[in-house]
């Protein structure tokens, strides 16, 4: 929808295909519910991260938030550079889209899903069902595989590999972590704000800081997915959570964190355990430090395994959760045969790429959206020459 708003600035005839029966279905998901479409901090993208920056440099934050303004959106930016809609509401991005594409004569097929880009002499012809349409120029914003039924089966990857482009495999990213149940056996439902970081056996491999929360499979909440897509990195992935943002002894941060050692907190813990034991009883202590769920667990602990326990709670990790429950796809098609000025196709003249369909994917907070934005109006505006 970027990409042939942006194009429509130049008055082309322009028809989106869409596969679902409505467009942007993902979109009114996003944020939960809300849309959180920009971030305006810098933050590593993953994949193809130099490609991503240079999209971002060809069309940045003020580009993208620009573009929006212009279709009449209110936006309000939060905590963490995080841009919402004013309204708070995911409709109120989708509606200003959809309303400026009908103002501009963009003609949109719904149930549309396109199967085949065949190259023809004047340009390109596209397949969906029965129905095949002929156009100069093709931008390929498909998306990706996670979100369930808002994502496709990884069949839309074809439709660039056709051309000699190739695939990074997709994984599922920015989804919730699958846990030994017998270890998080009693916390189902806790949610707390801790540090938590993945290691492989004792080898730290990331770390995330923020809100975490315990569930009957496993460990979900921004904190963990945000580790998601380093799971597939590690052997053996253990997850240690340190509860210190919890207890007052840590800032509660909402970031990804450099890796350090899972043990950092032990000293602080320790010294607060040993303070408070001074004064009270040990069940005393541990019922007005802790959520109930979590003093229950570690009823029984010496003060050594208590203190370890409350700053690396180890969690071996099983799976995850998969594309169902993904927020976004890490891999997709390479980058590499791309102009991140005008995502155009250097292995065919007049097809272009953008949005998740490629192999870039950020963290949580608005950096996908963003990237799929700028690199959607990008080549928008590069088709529509
Ligand atoms: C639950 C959830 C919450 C999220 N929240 C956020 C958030 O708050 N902030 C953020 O930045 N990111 C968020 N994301 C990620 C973000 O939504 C995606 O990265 C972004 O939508 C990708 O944009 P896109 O245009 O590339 O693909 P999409 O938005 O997926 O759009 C691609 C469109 O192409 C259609 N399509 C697919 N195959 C075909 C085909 N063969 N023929 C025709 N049409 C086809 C699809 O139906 C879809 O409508 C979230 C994702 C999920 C699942």
């Amino acid at each position: 929808m970027a990409a042939a708003l942006s194009a429509s600035e130049q008055k082309k005839d322009i028809l989106v295909l869409e596969s679902a029966p409505r467009v942007g279905r993902k979109l009114l998901a996003t944020g939960n519910g809300r849309c959180n479409l920009i971030n305006m901090l810098d933050a590593p993208y993953y994949g193809d991260a130099g490609f991503a920056k240079q999209v971002l440099d060809a069309c940045n934050r003020a580009d993208v938030l620009a573009f929006f303004h212009g279709l009449g959106l209110v936006t309000r930016e939060e905590g963490g550079g995080r841009v919402y809609p004013g309204s708070g509401q995911a409709a109120s991005v989708l509606d200003v889209m959809r309303k400026a594409l009908d103002r501009r004569g963009v003609a949109i097929l719904c149930d549309g899903k396109v199967q085949r880009i065949t190259r023809q002499k004047n340009g390109f012809r596209v397949t969906a069902g029965e129905n095949s349409y002929d156009g100069k120029k093709v931008i390929v914003a498909c998306g990706g595989m996670a979100g369930g039924k808002l994502g496709h089966d990884g069949g839309a990857y074809a439709l660039l590999t056709a051309f000699g482009h190739t695939l990074k495999q997709p994984l599922p990213a920015l989804t919730p972590l699958l846990a030994d149940k017998k270890v998080i056996k009693g916390l189902s439902g806790l949610r707390l704000p801790a540090i938590l970081t993945l290691c492989d056996g004792e080898k730290p491999v990331s770390r995330a800081a923020g809100e975490v929360l315990f569930t009957d499979y496993g460990v979900s909440g921004i904190c963990a997915m945000q580790l998601s897509a380093d799971v597939h990195r590690a052997k053996k992935p253990i997850l240690y959570a340190d509860f210190s943002p919890m207890m007052g002894l840590v800032p509660c941060l909402y970031e990804r964190l450099p890796v350090g050692d899972v043990y950092e907190n032990l000293d602080k813990v320790q010294r607060l355990l040993k303070d408070r034991s001074s004064l009270l009883p040990r069940e005393e202590v541990l019922c007005g430090l802790l959520p109930r769920l979590l003093s229950e667990k570690m009823q029984g602990l010496t003060g050594q395994q208590l203190a370890k326990m409350l700053c690396a709670f180890a969690i071996p990790i099983t799976g995850l959760r998969g594309f169902e429950y993904a927020q976004v796809t890490r891999g997709g098609v390479n980058t590499r045969d791309f102009d991140a000025h005008t995502m155009e196709s250097a292995l065919q003249k007049g097809l272009y790429a953008a949005g998740e369909i490629l192999n870039v994917d950020g963290d949580c907070g608005g950096y996908n959206l963003l990237f799929a934005f700028a690199s959607g109006i990008l080549a928008g505006k590069a088709a529509a020459q």
